[in-house]
């Protein structure tokens, strides 16, 4: 028998607009890495930043999944739903003195140069008002690079990676990369793949798995589209809003950018015809090994 864990991808957009180019590419790539391996793809909202999040966002984001042909497996988890989890989470780190309370405010790490580092880890200060960090000193050796199974060995600098970075911001909201751990740890992630833009938030979250004492999944980072170098798509470019009416030539597009283009004796008149044939085809060695490529 086989130990092998089954494969098990996911798709993890937040509401804080409708899915736009640059997250179709995140989809389209993790769905296509999963269903050519026989695996499990969720989609998960995260939705834990209530300031951020639009009216619809969700449900727009959905019906988009769904016109493109991309079709989920089980229930859409949400985030909004798992704070007891994330609770526990924080008390275990809390018991294994792991954590501290911070009260430095945006203005005052500016005063210290623009770099947090480690200023409260002896303070002693109450949680309430405050934020909430990791104390990496009780970490062994802190996580300064991994392997990203598209663009290779990814180093942090020294500052990323001793950083005690937040996981419980003083407004209370959890820290993006304390939830995204522990989501995937539950729901039993084996890889991981999404834009390169949250490349390198990996170390953070690689440090989380260490103190949780799970194993991390394995990364790809897929490259992000931009307008010019350095400038992500954003929602004030209507050039690039999705099309739910019409999604044949945009999925075709996002393939190309993908590196998989597809040729002309390809049944193009569905997304389900261009996906089946888009999942037989899928190699992730003709995925380009960029960080980002200009539209
Ligand atoms: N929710 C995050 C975002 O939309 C992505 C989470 C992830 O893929 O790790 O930027
Ligand atoms: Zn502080």
């Amino acid at each position: 028998m086989s130990n092998k864990k089954p494969y098990r991808g996911r798709f993890a957009p937040s509401p804080s607009g409708p899915l736009h180019f640059g997250s179709l590419v995140a989809a389209l790539g993790s769905y296509l890495q999963a269903k050519s391996l026989q695996g499990i793809w969720q989609v998960r909202i995260d939705d834990i930043d209530p300031p951020r999040e639009v009216a619809g966002a969700t449900q727009d984001i959905l019906e988009t999944l769904q016109a493109y042909g991309l079709n989920w497996d089980g229930e859409v988890i949400y985030q909004s739903h798992r704070c007891q989890a994330y609770e526990k989470t924080l008390a275990q780190l809390a018991d294994q003195k792991l954590t501290y309370a911070c009260a430095c405010t945006r203005k005052i790490i500016k005063q210290q140069g623009g770099v947090y580092l480690g200023h409260c880890r002896d303070k002693q200060l109450t949680l309430s008002g405050n934020s909430l960090r990791i104390n990496l000193q009780k970490l062994g050796k802190p996580v300064s690079h991994f392997h990203d199974q598209l663009q290779g060995e990814v180093c942090f600098n020294s500052v990323e990676t001793h950083e005690d970075f937040i996981i419980k911001r003083k407004d209370g909201l959890y820290a993006y990369n304390l939830a995204v751990v522990i989501d995937d740890i539950n729901q039993a992630i084996t890889e991981i793949v999404r834009g390169a833009d949250l490349i390198n938030t990996t170390g953070k979250q690689i440090t989380l798995y260490q103190l949780l004492d799970a194993q991390a999944p394995k990364y790809i980072h897929l490259p992000v589209a931009v307008t010019s170098p350095g400038q992500k798509l954003s929602k004030q470019n209507h050039a690039l809003a999705i099309d739910k009416e019409n999604p044949v030539p945009t999925l075709l597009k996002a393939l190309d950018f993908l590196g998989h283009t597809v040729t002309d004796n390809v049944d193009t008149t569905s997304c389900a015809k261009i996906l089946e044939w888009a999942v037989k085809n899928w190699s992730l060695d003709k995925v380009p090994k960029q960080l980002e490529i200009q539209i």
